[in-house]
């Protein structure tokens, strides 16, 4: 469906030129999906050779923990190698025991009474966040990578998408993914009065709510186009943040907004549901070029929703 592509067409309403993004976007790599198998994976310096999440070491000295060490590290070394990544992901640090407060930063747009829109989380940690819009390809492939891998993901579900089968999202959700709100129709909501706009973000909460079990905190609006409205209309429905984003990751390429081209701490990242009918690689390519990327730059990829 042709509704689906140009979803992060316009980076994200707004502050920045489009020129900032234009060094990176001549795509060179377009041989289809990659075997598995790469044999050589380099640990990543300086960091212990264990994924997050559960694998993460503890401060043990026993010769069982030792062993135990020794065993989760050559496991992550064989899934990481399995999947094709250069090196080790790096681990994510442990979450906040509660989500900070937003405060006014560079990428943080608060308005009283309104949730806050937000394309980069205050943090001073190494972290970054991978964001998956829209839902048109739901490949167990690239879900199983994630949760191998330790990849934590925030997605944002349009339900003309997604609604021909909202299992593949339960089974996110039941991985430990967030399965947030992305509206009914996936239109430009800019355009369209305060009444239609409510419908789209509310009725996409309830739609929610009914088929993964929980109501969603979080919303993106399509292209990132939203005006006061919509931030209105959103919160009324329950949402608490409007995050947007700073990078998109393509299967051969990462865009990014800033004209230094690299990564900034609590930066946010944008990709898309898509198959190789839209994209020059499967969504295992495409989560392998972020995590590559991420890892290269000295980033580990951590959880939105624990943040926002
Ligand atoms: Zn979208």
């Amino acid at each position: 469906m042709a509704a689906v592509a140009g979803c992060g067409g316009s980076a994200g309403g707004g502050a920045v030129p489009s020129t900032a993004r234009a060094g990176a976007s001549a795509a060179t790599d377009r041989g289809g999906p990659r075997p598995p198998a790469v044999p050589a994976v380099a640990a990543a310096p300086a960091v212990p050779a264990v994924l997050p999440g559960p694998a993460r070491a503890e401060e043990e000295t026993s010769g069982e923990a030792v062993a135990r060490r020794a065993e989760a590290a050559r496991a992550a070394l064989e899934t990481a190698r399995r999947w094709g990544l250069a090196r080790l992901p790096l681990p994510a640090p442990q979450p906040p025991a509660g989500r900070p407060e937003l405060r006014a930063a560079q990428g943080v747009k608060l308005a009283d009474g309104l949730p806050p829109v937000v394309y980069r989380v205050p943090t001073e940690q190494p972290i970054v966040f991978l964001t998956v819009d829209d839902g048109a390809e739901k490949d167990p492939e690239f879900s199983r990578m994630a949760a191998e891998l330790g990849i934590p993901l925030s997605t944002f579900v349009a339900d003309y998408l997604a609604r021909s089968d909202y299992g593949y999202f339960r089974r996110l959700a039941e991985q430990g993914d967030a399965v947030n709100n992305h509206t009914i129709n996936h239109r430009n909501l800019k355009v369209l009065d305060y009444a239609t706009q409510r419908d789209e973000i509310c009725r996409q909460q309830d739609q929610l709510e009914g088929q993964i079990g929980s109501r969603p905190r979080l919303f993106r609006p399509p292209y990132g186009e939203y005006n006061e409205d919509t931030l209105r209309a959103a919160g009324s429905c329950g949402i608490e943040a409007v995050p947007l984003w700073n990078e998109e990751a393509f299967p051969d390429r990462m865009e990014y907004r800033y004209e230094d081209q690299r990564l900034h701490p609590g930066d946010i990242i944008l990709t898309h549901f898509r198959g190789t009918d839209l994209w020059p690689g499967t969504m295992p390519d495409l989560l392998r070029k972020v995590v590559d990327e991420v890892t290269a730059q000295g980033f580990a990829l951590a959880r939105l929703d624990d943040y926002l």
